[in-house]
C-alpha cells in the first residue's frame, strides 16, 4: 500500500516538472496574454504564423479567394482591430480603397501609421514595377505604386518573415529568442523548399504565358516564365473588345499555349481567348487560401509549381 502511494506520488511530482518546464517555456504567454495580430491578406498571415508560433494569435481581413484589391471588410472587423497589438499590411496601396477608415474608427492607437504596431510589409520586399512616370488611381490602375503582389516570390516570403520576426521581438522582447528561433527554422525550411522549386522549373526556363490580372510578376521572375500579356488592359481595369483581340492575336504569333486566371475573376473572357487560341486556362491562386489545398506558405507554392507543370506537359507547350 505504502509502495503504491508513494509510487503515485513520485507520478504525480513528475507530472509537477513536466507541467512546470511547460510554463516556463510559456511563460511571456501565460504572463501577458497572447499578441494579437491582424493580416490584410491570408499570405501575410500565414508568414505571421510561421515566424510568431504560440504567443501569438493571427487573423486576417479576408479569405484568399477574394481579390485582395476590393476587400469587403465586415463591421466586425473594426472589433478585431480596436483589440490588435500589431497590423501587418501589404502596402503599396493594395489596401488604400477600404483599409484607411477603419484604422481610424478603431480608436486604437497602437495600430496606427507610423505607430509601433503597424508593419507595412512591402517595405522590406523586393517590389518589381514601380512607375516610372506619373500613374494615378484617377486612371484606373490599382498598382500606382508598383506591384503590390510581391509574396508570390520565396525571397520576398524571407524578408517578409525576419521583418514580421523583428517586429514581434520588439512588441514582446521576452520572447525575442523564440522568435529568432522560428524565423531561422523558417528560413531554412524555405531555403530548401526553393532549391526543390527552382529544380523542378528548370526545364521550363522561358515559358510564356499569359495571366488575367498582374499578379504574377514576382513569381515569373523567380521561376524564370515569360509573361507575355494581360486579359486586364490594366490593373483593375476589366477586359475591353480591342485589347482582347489585340492580346488574342499576340498569343498566335508567339505560340502561347497557357493562360492563368486568379480563382476570383470571370471565366468567360479567359475561355473565349482559349478557344480562339487553343491555350489552355489554368485557375491559379496567388493566394494561400485561394482553393483549399493550399492552406500555407510553402504549399501555396508546391500547389502553383505542380498545377503549371501537369499543365505544361499536357500541352507539350515548352
Ligand atoms: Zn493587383
Amino acid at each position: 500500500m505504502g509502495r503504491i502511494r508513494s509510487r503515485g506520488f513520485m507520478k504525480k511530482s513528475i507530472v509537477a516538472t513536466l507541467v512546470a518546464l511547460f510554463v516556463g517555456t510559456a511563460s511571456a504567454v501565460s504572463a501577458q496574454g497572447k499578441l494579437n495580430v491582424i493580416a490584410t491578406t491570408e499570405d501575410l498571415a500565414a508568414l505571421a504564423r510561421e515566424v510568431g508560433g504560440d504567443p501569438i494569435a493571427v487573423e486576417s481581413s479576408a479569405p484568399g479567394s477574394q481579390n485582395p484589391h476590393f476587400v469587403e471588410a465586415k463591421p466586425s472587423f473594426i472589433l478585431k482591430l480596436q483589440k490588435a497589438d500589431l497590423l501587418i499590411v501589404v502596402g503599396r496601396e493594395l489596401e488604400i480603397g477600404w483599409l484607411p477608415p477603419l484604422i481610424t474608427q478603431s480608436r486604437n492607437s497602437k495600430i496606427q501609421v507610423g505607430a509601433g504596431g503597424y508593419l507595412d510589409a512591402s517595405l522590406t520586399a523586393q517590389i518589381l514595377e514601380v512607375p516610372t512616370g506619373q500613374i494615378t488611381r484617377a486612371m484606373g490602375d490599382v498598382h500606382p505604386l508598383g506591384n503590390p503582389h510581391y509574396w508570390t516570390d520565396p525571397e520576398n516570403g524571407k524578408r517578409i518573415g525576419k521583418a514580421i520576426a523583428a517586429k514581434l521581438s520588439e512588441l514582446r522582447s521576452n520572447d525575442r529568442a523564440y522568435f529568432d528561433q522560428r524565423l531561422a527554422d523558417f528560413t531554412s525550411r524555405l531555403d530548401a523548399a526553393e532549391k526543390r522549386w527552382l529544380a523542378m522549373m528548370a526545364p521550363y526556363k522561358g515559358m510564356k504565358m499569359v495571366t488575367y490580372h498582374r499578379s504574377f510578376p514576382n513569381f515569373a521572375e523567380r521561376f524564370g516564365l515569360d509573361i507575355i500579356g494581360y486579359v486586364e488592359p490594366r490593373p483593375g481595369i476589366p477586359p475591353t473588345p480591342q485589347h482582347t483581340l489585340d492580346l488574342m492575336n499576340e498569343m498566335k504569333r508567339q505560340n502561347v499555349k497557357l493562360m492563368l486566371v486568379e480563382p476570383y475573376f470571370d471565366l468567360k473572357t479567359p475561355q473565349a481567348i482559349g478557344r480562339e487560341t487553343g491555350a489552355q486556362v489554368l485557375v491559379m491562386p496567388p493566394s494561400v487560401g485561394g482553393v483549399k489545398e493550399v492552406t500555407d506558405y510553402f504549399k501555396l507554392f508546391d500547389y502553383d509549381l505542380g498545377l503549371l507543370v501537369d499543365a505544361i506537359k499536357k500541352t507539350g507547350a515548352n
